[in-house]
């Protein structure tokens, strides 16, 4: 039964998350287990939400309004992320559905967000996108150019800015992808000190290299294929 796989799934993940907090000397609570749903049928969403795993991220903003839609009904409330990038002219949409927006790539996106806040009683948190790998095809600043925004992002003052977040290079494991965390949190540690922005969190971690991300100070892992794996389509 695939939803029994997926609830077997959950807790080997979870496990896995707990066990690398406290290998890094921290409470498994502060790290978040984003379950990435993107492609999957709602039906499949449903095991995670019956298991308590609320907070669900999207990639895609016309996926993640059907879905929104789909389970609006559903019995406790869904903490919805969006992962992926997002163009200017689906934010309007976009923002009073989600909680945390993971991938804000751009100065410009930014300010259209702290515009578009002012519109919207509880407006969600943002992360901001840094490429830590240099892959040409990764969105986000560029490893520290964010640094040198520091005064433009702190004037966004609707939109609260409440950490960094990134993506290992393509293929690579936990080992190579971990310089990547290592540098996301110091570009962090610099970013809080000229914002004066608290900057807590930290996405960063998929299927391949989570364990690795939360030993470097994860405080949002973003986990699909690890979830649905033995899953028929
Ligand atoms: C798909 C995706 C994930 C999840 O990747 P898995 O390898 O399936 O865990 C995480 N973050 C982003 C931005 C993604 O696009």
């Amino acid at each position: 039964m695939n939803s029994d796989r997926i609830r077997e799934n959950l807790l080997t993940v979870q496990g896995r998350i707990a066990q690398a907090a406290r290998r890094s000397g921290r409470e498994p609570a502060a790290v978040t287990l984003v379950a990435v749903t993107k492609k999957r049928p709602v039906e499949l969403l449903r095991p995670l939400l019956e298991a308590g795993t609320l907070d669900l991220g999207e990639n895609y903003p016309q996926e993640l309004w059907e879905k929104v839609e789909a389970l609006s009904g559903a019995p406790a409330p869904i903490r919805w992320h969006l992962i992926g990038h997002l163009q200017g002219n689906k934010a309007r949409r976009t923002l009073p559905m989600v909680r945390l927006i993971h991938a804000v790539d751009s100065l410009k996106l930014l300010k259209t967000l702290d515009d578009l806040a002012a519109e919207v009683a509880d407006p969600p948190e943002v992360c901001l996108q840094v490429n830590t790998s240099a892959e040409e095809a990764k969105h986000g600043w560029k490893d520290a150019s964010v640094l040198a925004d520091a005064d433009a992002i702190a004037a966004c003052s609707r939109i609260k800015v409440a950490g960094l977040m990134t993506m290992a290079a393509y293929g690579t494991d936990a080992e190579t992808a971990r310089p990547s965390f290592v540098r996301l949190r110091a570009i962090r540690d610099s970013l809080a000190r000229l914002t004066g922005l608290p900057l807590r969190s930290l996405s960063m971690g998929m299927s391949n290299d989570y364990e690795a991300a939360v030993e470097e100070g994860a405080t949002l892992v973003r986990v699909g294929s690890a979830l649905f794996e033995g899953v028929e389509p």
